[in-house]
C-alpha cells in the first residue's frame, strides 16, 4: 500500500448547525505535550478546568466536570446515573434531541412519558406544569436549544416548577451554551450537559456537565446500594447504574479529592475544554452571548434580505442557528455540495419532518464573526442565483451589514 501523507484537511468555513471551526487557540492547546494521569500538573489542570466551567455554567456546583466523549456521553451519564429502572421520566419533545433524551431514558429502563409540540415551536410553561402534575416524574429531561428546529426552550421558570413538585430538572444545553443565556443556579438546574462543538468553539469529544447538590445526593445514594450488594442475583442489583463508564458516582470520585482511578481522563480533550472555557470567560460570558446575538441577527436579516423564508417561531429562535426554506426548484443537497466544494463553506441539511425542506445555517463560537457572516451570505446569493432562484442583488450582505452598523 502507499502510505498516505500527514493529515491535511481542506480549508473550510463551517457555518452549519455544528460542528463548527474551533478557535485557533483551542487547536494549539490540543497540541500541548501530554503528562501522566496523576501528574500534579494534570490533576491541577482538572481542578482548574472545573472552576472555569463553574463560570461557564453560572454555578457554584462542586460537581462540575467533564465527561469524556461527545455531547451524548454527558447526556447518557446524567440520565443513567439519575434514573433508576422503573422511575418515571418526563421528556417534552420539540425536536430531534428530545427523542434522543427519551430513547436514552428508555434504555435506562425508565418509564418514559413524552409530550410534544410541532417542530418550530417551544412549550409554554403551563404545558410542562400540567404534564408534571399528571405524570409525577422523578426527572424532567428537557433540551434547551434543539438544533434540529433552531428553537430555544425558555428554562428560567422550569427549575422553580420542578422544585415545587419535587422533580429533578436536567437540561441538554449542547447547542445553546455559550451563545444564549444559561444560568444553572439561578434557573434551578439539577443537571446540565453540553459539548464543545457548538457555541463553545472546540472539537467534539468532551462533554461539560454540572450537578446540583441534590443530584449528587441521588448519585451517591445509588453508590451505597452498589457497595451493599455482595451476592450475584441480589434483587437490589436492579438499582445499579446501568453503565460503568457513565457512572457519575465513580466519575465524581475520580474528579474529587480522592482521585479514585476510573478512566484515564482524555488529556488533549481536557486541554481543549479548558481553552474553550478560558476563551469564553476572557471575552466575558455576556459579551460572547451578545456576539452570538448580533451574528445571529445579522444572518437572519441576511437570509431574509435574500428573500428566503425562515422556518419556525423566530421569537424563540436560538441566537446561533437559523433554518431557511429551500426555494422552489433549487436542489437542496446538490446546491449544498456545490457550496462546500467550490466555496469551502458548509451549511447544514435537516432531519425528520424538515428533511429536504430547509437548510440550517449556524453562526457559533469562533465563527460568530462579521466576516464569516458576510462571506457566507455572499456565497449563498451567488449559489441561489446559479440554481435559478431570483434573489435581490446584494440583498443579503446589505441587510447583515446594517445589523452590524447599528450594533
Ligand atoms: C448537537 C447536539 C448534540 C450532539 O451530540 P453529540 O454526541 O456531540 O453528537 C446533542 N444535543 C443537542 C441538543 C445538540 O444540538
Amino acid at each position: 500500500m502507499t502510505i498516505p501523507g500527514p493529515i491535511s484537511p481542506p480549508p473550510r468555513l463551517l457555518m452549519g448547525p455544528g460542528p463548527i471551526g474551533a478557535y485557533p487557540s483551542v487547536l494549539e492547546a490540543m497540541s500541548a505535550p501530554l503528562v501522566g494521569q496523576y501528574d500534579p500538573f494534570m490533576t491541577a489542570t482538572m481542578t482548574e478546568t472545573q472552576e472555569l466551567y463553574r463560570g461557564v455554567w453560572a454555578t457554584t456546583n462542586d460537581a462540575t466536570l467533564l465527561i469524556d466523549g461527545t455531547s451524548r456521553a454527558g447526556i447518557e451519564a446524567a440520565i443513567v446515573s439519575l434514573v433508576r429502572p422503573g422511575d418515571r421520566v418526563l421528556v417534552p419533545i420539540f425536536g430531534r434531541f428530545g427523542h434522543l433524551l427519551a430513547e436514552i431514558a428508555e434504555r435506562a429502563l425508565a418509564e418514559v412519558h413524552t409530550i410534544e409540540v410541532p417542530w418550530g415551536q417551544v412549550f409554554p410553561v403551563s404545558a410542562i406544569e400540567e404534564a408534571i402534575v399528571r405524570v409525577q416524574p422523578t426527572l424532567l429531561a428537557l433540551v434547551q436549544g434543539d438544533t434540529s428546529t433552531t428553537m430555544n426552550q425558555p428554562l428560567d421558570e422550569i427549575g422553580a416548577l420542578c422544585e415545587r413538585h419535587g422533580v429533578l430538572f436536567y437540561s441538554d444545553a449542547t447547542a445553546s451554551l455559550g451563545g444564549n443565556a444559561f444560568e444553572a443556579d439561578a434557573w434551578g438546574l439539577d443537571a446540565a450537559t453540553a459539548g464543545l462543538q457548538k457555541c463553545l468553539g472546540g472539537p467534539s469529544g468532551s462533554s461539560p456537565i454540572t450537578l446540583s447538590p441534590r443530584a449528587v445526593e441521588v448519585v451517591q445514594a445509588r453508590k451505597k446500594i452498589e457497595a451493599g450488594i455482595r451476592e450475584p442475583g441480589d434483587p437490589s442489583a436492579r438499582d445499579f447504574v446501568r453503565s460503568n463508564y457513565f457512572d457519575l458516582g465513580m466519575i465524581l470520585d475520580y474528579w474529587g479529592p480522592r482521585r479514585l482511578n476510573h478512566h484515564t481522563e482524555a488529556t488533549s480533550m481536557l486541554y481543549a475544554a479548558r481553552e474553550c472555557a478560558r476563551v469564553l470567560l476572557l471575552e466575558g460570558r455576556d459579551a460572547v452571548i451578545e456576539r452570538h446575538r448580533i451574528a445571529g441577527t445579522a444572518m437572519l436579516a441576511g437570509v431574509q434580505g435574500l428573500g428566503l423564508t425562515v422556518f419556525g417561531d423566530i421569537a424563540h429562535k436560538m441566537n446561533n442557528v437559523v433554518a431557511v426554506e429551500i426555494p422552489e426548484g433549487v436542489p437542496g443537497d446538490i446546491a449544498r455540495a456545490a457550496l462546500l466544494e467550490e466555496d469551502g463553506i458548509e451549511i447544514g441539511t435537516s432531519f425528520g419532518p424538515l428533511h429536504g425542506r430547509v437548510w440550517r445555517i449556524g453562526t457559533m463560537g469562533y465563527n460568530a464573526r462579521e466576516d464569516a457572516v458576510m462571506t457566507t451570505l455572499a456565497a449563498l446569493e451567488a449559489l441561489l442565483r446559479r440554481f435559478g432562484a431570483a434573489v435581490p442583488v446584494g440583498g443579503g450582505v446589505e441587510a447583515a451589514r446594517d445589523v452590524y452598523r447599528s450594533a
